[in-house]
């Protein structure tokens, strides 16, 4: 079968290698497709992602697809079933675990590369996704499932005033989340005009430059700000545009080595909440029954389908990255 490894100082290849055989409880998954997650781009320019990156490796953890053959253990499934999977896979017995915090496993590690024709996860990975769901819009479980965990940090309550920084995949959905609180006003901040248009076609209340977006922020008491950039200037600016007791999600993934900085004394006359969200514990399944509700927007977000040949490319200039989400087209079934 084909991989699509990470070789190392911006290196990719996509290489043949032996199909994986269903172990224990092992669900093996004819890949359909795979979204490119920002974290694979850092990879691929030689930072981290949710874990430390020894390459080779294979990229992809956003994936959906077709059983093909189960482990003899294997309960849930069987040939034909219909999934998708959660990448993160955690003991259950270690401390974190027991603490019921998966996300800080200490044995975690990923289980569904997919930029490869065939995965192989245990079956605790896998997700049934219904017939009516699209396995392309099924795709965006992990990640959708990240900005769930997002707002359950965060809390939201109705009729709120909410700033979003970023309309790349993340923030598009994590909008959409936003929206189904039955928010006040959503203000959206966005250099792209294009990405503009579509917050404010999936229902923003209003969608503004950076330089704009300070003289709308002090006529109005602002009670949540999400960064999904990950820039430390629209870090500071999000912390600096928050309102008087207001919650502030640092979403978006930085540069490891770069640093935020904010006025401690402003931050404390509002006394402000800051919160990060790591990975997506215990939401994969809310992710999976939104998709299929029809509610969540996917087809609006993604900017190209291209073959596991082609990402290399995609990697090196992240061209369709930068308009939206790039799928990898591996079987390509719907
Ligand atoms: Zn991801
Ligand atoms: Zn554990």
């Amino acid at each position: 079968m084909r991989a699509g490894y990470y070789m190392g100082n911006l290196a990719y290849e996509v290489k043949d290698i032996p199909e994986p055989t269903p172990e224990g409880d092992q669900v093996k998954i004819r890949v359909a497709w795979c979204g490119l997650c920002g974290t694979d781009v850092h990879k691929f320019q030689g930072m981290n992602g949710a874990s430390i990156v020894i390459p080779p490796i294979i990229l992809g953890h956003e994936c959906s697809g077709v059983v093909v053959e189960v482990g003899p253990d294997c309960e849930g499934f069987k040939p034909g079933d219909r999934v998708a999977c959660d990448p993160s896979w955690s003991c259950g017995k270690c401390i974190w675990c027991q603490k019921g915090l998966p996300n800080f496993c200490i044995h975690r590690h990923g289980v569904a590369k997919g930029f490869s024709d065939f995965v192989c996860p245990p079956e605790s990975n896998v997700y049934h996704v219904a017939d009516s769901l699209d396995l392309e819009a099924a795709a965006f479980a992990e990640p959708l499932s990240c900005a769930i965990h997002g707002m359950d940090l965060l809390d939201m309550r109705s009729g709120s005033t909410v700033v979003l920084f970023g309309m790349g995949a993340m923030g598009s959905l994590m909008l959409q989340l936003v929206l189904a609180t039955s928010p006040f006003e959503v203000i959206v901040v966005e250099k792209e005009e294009s990405k503009r248009e579509l917050a404010l076609r999936l229902g923003a209340t209003h969608a503004v430059d950076d330089d704009a977006i300070e003289g709308l922020c002090s006529s109005r008491n602002i009670d949540y700000v999400i960064e999904c950039i990950g820039l430390g200037t629209t870090m500071e600016q999000a912390i600096h545009v928050a309102g008087k007791s207001s919650k502030v999600l640092l979403f978006g993934l930085g540069n490891p080595e770069s640093r935020v900085s904010f006025n401690q004394f402003e931050a404390y006359a509002k006394e402000l909440s800051i919160y990060t969200s790591y990975l997506n514990p215990r939401s994969t399944n809310r992710a999976i029954r939104l998709l299929e509700s029809g509610r969540i927007d996917t087809r609006s977000l993604i900017s190209a389908e291209l073959t596991l040949e082609e990402m290399g490319v995609e990697l090196a200039t992240q061209k369709n990255a930068r308009r939206g989400k790039v799928m990898v087209r591996l079987s390509g079934e719907r």
